[in-house]
């Protein structure tokens, strides 16, 4: 319903307002509109087009979306499928992770571009009366009354407009506004490195799935991206300056020397607008909640890239979420006690894993980077791979992550 208020605004009412239509928000807005609860989703872009913002649909979302229905329809898009990831080492290849022994329907890591992902969950979303979607909705301002929060204020097509609910949901990523406004400080650590993403067309007997070279100054990691490699070239972090300056040659000549099979195919690499720099954070906020407020996602917790587990941990978040959440706004009996609940389901499996990265980082990462020192597979990872029922912590970790979560009917 909407109504024009006392400063012109046009003021939309509703039950849970979600800031930000990235994979966290857009599928907590689709489990509660699923379950009749009125939602408004804000996206600040128009479109959900996003190069390198991480296409990667693990075996956790896959069943996610298998139990509403969708996994049919996303398999039918266009998609490449990640079964292991290996790192070349100078004894030969070293699979870390298998998916292929996991107990589920997809073992594998689907490759998807984002916009598909989010258009096949807003288009489910749309199917249910009591979810809107406002695109180019860039929120601003919070609404507070009283202690609590009401809503968010943002202007589109150049007017004003506020809504009004009873939960706002900041999933409104790294850089999150509402975070922002709500005076919530993330407690940042500092990953060794910054990641350059670019992409190489794929040729017949290249490896498959993911592939990691590491060592003498450099990290590479190869994803397959069906017909084209997705290559993230980890640098030290805050050099990405001194790659540039030392150009494009250089850059292409280091990632020769790195991997030797791709020397035929770098001078594709011409220029630095092929490539794309992502600044590695890793944070977390400690509390994740206000009344009438909750922050899910990349805007609770920015994750390191390492194992590719951002979009798995803010689609675990909204599944909780709305697991908790769903019932008391349908009854209007929502208290800060069940966002409290929300927190303490998700801050664990975040923390856990924060750590696991924040270890792979120094043993692994770092080495690498550092031209001094011998790069070797730390030993604790080479006895992993060895051991049958340990060999497949890796795959369970990145693929589930620590705590299993699944729609609650
Ligand atoms: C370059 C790069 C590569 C990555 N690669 C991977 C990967 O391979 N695998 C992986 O799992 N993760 C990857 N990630 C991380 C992953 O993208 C995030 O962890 C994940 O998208 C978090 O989801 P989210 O919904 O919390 O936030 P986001 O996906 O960041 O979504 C936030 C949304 O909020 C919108 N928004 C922002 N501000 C406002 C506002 N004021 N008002 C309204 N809307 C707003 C944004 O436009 C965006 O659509 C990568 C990240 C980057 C930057």
């Amino acid at each position: 319903m909407e109504t024009e208020g006392s400063n012109g605004a046009e003021v939309r009412q509703t039950t849970c307002c979600v800031v930000g239509g990235g994979p966290g928000g857009a599928v907590l807005a689709l489990l509660l509109a699923r379950k009749g609860v009125p939602v408004v989703l804000l996206e600040a872009h128009e479109d959900f087009d996003r190069d390198f913002r991480g296409d990667t649909i693990h075996p956790s979302v896959l069943e996610l979306m298998d139990a509403l229905g969708l996994s049919e329809r996303l398999h039918r898009l266009r998609h490449s499928k990640i079964h292991t990831g290996t790192v070349m080492t100078p004894g030969g290849p070293l699979t870390l992770v298998d998916f292929r022994r996991l107990k589920t329907r997809f073992p594998y890591i689907m490759m998807l571009p984002q916009r598909d992902f989010l258009a096949v969950v807003v288009e489910e979303a749309a199917r249910h009366p009591s979810f809107r979607l406002l695109m180019g909705a860039r929120v601003e301002e919070l609404i507070e009354e009283d202690g609590a929060v009401r809503g968010v204020r943002f202007e589109k097509d150049g007017r004003p407009h506020e809504v009004r609910a009873t939960l706002t949901v900041g999933a409104d990523g790294r850089s999150s506004r509402v975070r922002l406004l709500a005076g919530f400080e993330p407690v940042k650590t500092s990953p060794p490195m910054d990641v350059l993403w670019f992409r190489l067309p794929r040729r017949e007997g290249d490896p498959e799935g993911v592939f990691g070279r590491f060592g003498g100054g450099h990290g590479f990691v190869f994803l397959d991206r069906g017909d084209e490699w997705q290559i993230a070239s980890l640098i030290l972090k805050g050099s990405y300056r001194n790659v540039r300056a030392s150009g494009i040659a250089e850059f292409r000549r280091t990632l020769a020397e790195a991997v030797p099979q791709f020397a035929e195919r770098v001078g594709l690499l011409k220029d630095w607008k092929q490539v794309s720099m992502l600044s590695v954070e890793s944070s977390r906020v400690k509390q994740w909640f206000r009344p009438g407020l909750l922050l899910i996602g990349d805007a609770a917790h920015v994750m390191s890239p390492v194992g590719g587990v951002g979009i798995n941990y803010a689609v675990q978040d909204a599944v909780v979420a709305a697991n908790v959440l769903a019932e008391p706004l349908t009854d209007n009996t929502l208290t800060t006690g069940h966002l409290r609940e929300v927190q303490r389901q998700r801050e664990w499996p975040t923390r856990v894993i924060q750590a696991i990265q924040t270890q792979m980082q120094k043993r692994v990462i770092a080495t690498a980077l550092d031209p001094t020192r011998a790069f070797r597979i730390p030993l604790l990872l080479r006895l992993l791979t060895r051991v049958p029922y340990l060999r497949d912590l890796p795959a369970r970790i990145v693929g589930f992550g620590v705590r299993k979560v699944s729609v609650k009917d």
